[in-house]
């Protein structure tokens, strides 16, 4: 980068500075790139947690389809025991799956939960409030110890979803409660999104791979490729079928001949480094030797370099373009502007409708007195004062910030932040699920 610059015998020209891009300005134009939305697929609801549904799930019945117990006990008129300790004949019983007579005044049945309350009665009483008194060949007595209100432990038909309702939207994404809740309106099969097809380079002629390099034999210079290990995990969770193409030389013929390849079967393709301005940067020229590219400054701190460009595939246009993003080299911020811009993107090309990180109010138990002209993200996590804690070393190539912090702290440019103040704190859980 900047550094074989300072070692030329001149002084270089000050290398012009593009005005910094506020982030939601960088998102909103991302969001607008991710079109069209990918093609939708059929799949069985067991194989469906984290898609996008490409349809509104309705449900053609109701549920539960009819008033059943919640309790094992015996199913009663409560005008029947209104006084304590009566005796009612148990005359039917019911289990979970069996539909009983009417019940007739004076008498209970026996019933166990979810079995469907027999007409007449209207109230549930639990067996723990009971006493049977058993009778040879016949099914009895029992003995109601406290008066039920009506309506007890009858679960209502219709109070989870009615006929006609649309229990899950088009643009949801799954969740394991959705398939639940999806098979139980009868749905084995949903449309979803595809999955997106994500290419990953690395670029850095410094990187190494743990494994193939042990750390007592690392040359000057080297670093191991950290980068590719999370953004692939990260990916597999965004749902993203991942074509891992290793590390990419710094070299522009090698970085045009990888992107080429990878543009053909994919619909994104992630480098990560080689994205800022400096003569070992060969993004920004590969990717327009092929296509287009933008190339932002984020008003974003850590994670400040960013690029979104697109490819033609051979086939040509008809084929549609390849998306590229160009995330910074630095772990932290690489990993910052995958959650905050790359994740939106990938989401949006699935048809979510729920794509922007949600951020809770919460209560800063540090003093952060310098501001900075870039929005900034804090890693912080909390601490048992129910508060954020901050992470001492807020260094974009600090990766341990990011195994430390429970999520970031979203502070605004130009704001410094006294212990006390509310602050808007992004989990991670909400951005890696
Ligand atoms: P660059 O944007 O290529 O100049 O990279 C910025 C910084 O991030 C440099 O210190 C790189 O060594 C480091 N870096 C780039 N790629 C990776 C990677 N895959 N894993 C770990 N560090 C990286
Ligand atoms: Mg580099």
């Amino acid at each position: 980068m900047s550094d074989s610059a300072a070692s030329s015998a001149r002084p270089a020209a000050p290398a012009q500075r593009p005005p910094l891009m506020a982030l939601d300005e960088a998102l909103a134009i991302l969001l607008q790139k991710a079109q069209p939305k990918l093609p939708v697929e059929e799949v069985g609801t067991f194989d469906a947690d984290g898609r996008v549904l490409a349809q509104d799930v309705v449900s053609a019945l109701t549920v539960p389809p009819r008033d059943n117990s919640s309790m094992d006990g015996y199913a009663v008129r409560a005008a029947d025991c209104a006084a304590p300790g009566a005796v009612l004949r148990v005359a039917q019983r019911i289990p979970a799956g069996t539909v009983g007579a009417p019940l007739a005044a004076g008498t209970a049945a026996r019933i166990f939960t979810g079995a469907q309350v027999p007409e007449g009665a209207d109230a549930i009483v639990m067996q723990e409030d009971t006493e049977a008194l058993p009778q040879e060949g016949g099914l009895g007595a029992v003995r109601i110890a406290v008066a039920p209100a009506v309506g007890q432990w009858i679960r209502r038909a219709g109070e989870d979803v009615a006929a006609g309702d649309v229990v899950l939207r088009r643009g949801e994404r799954l969740t394991p409660a959705g398939l639940g809740l999806a098979a139980s309106v009868g749905f084995d099969r949903l449309q979803v999104t595809r999955r997106p097809r994500v290419a990953l380079l690395s670029t850095g002629d410094e990187l190494v791979m743990p494994g193939e390099v042990a750390p007592e034999a690392m040359k000057p210079g080297a670093i191991y490729n950290s980068n590719r290990f999370f953004m692939r995990a990260l990916l597999h969770r965004l749902g993203c079928e991942v074509s891992d193409m290793g590390i990419v030389p710094d070299r522009r013929e090698a970085t045009i001949e990888a992107l080429r390849s990878a543009a053909e079967h994919n619909d994104l393709i992630i480098t990560t480094g080689g994205v800022s301005v400096g003569e070992e940067d060969h993004i920004k020229a590969a990717v327009q030797a092929l296509g287009e590219l933008q190339l932002w400054s984020l008003s974003m701190k850590p994670g400040k370099p960013f690029a979104y460009g697109s490819i033609a595939r051979s086939g040509g246009e008809a084929q549609g373009r390849c998306h590229v993003t160009g995330l910074p080299g630095n772990p932290v911020s690489s990993f910052l502007t995958f959650l905050l811009l790359v994740r939106p993107f990938l989401l949006t090309l699935q048809g979510a409708t729920r794509v922007a990180p949600e951020p809770v109010s919460m209560r800063a138990d540090f003093d952060w007195p310098r501001a900075d002209k870039r929005r900034e993200f804090l890693r912080a996590r909390r601490n048992a004062a129910g508060g954020l804690d901050l992470f001492p070393n807020q260094s974009s190539g600090v990766l341990t910030s990011m195994v430390w912090g429970e999520g970031v702290i979203d502070n605004p440019a130009g704001q410094t932040i006294r212990a006390g103040d509310s602050v808007r704190f992004i989990p991670l859980t909400s951005l890696l699920a």
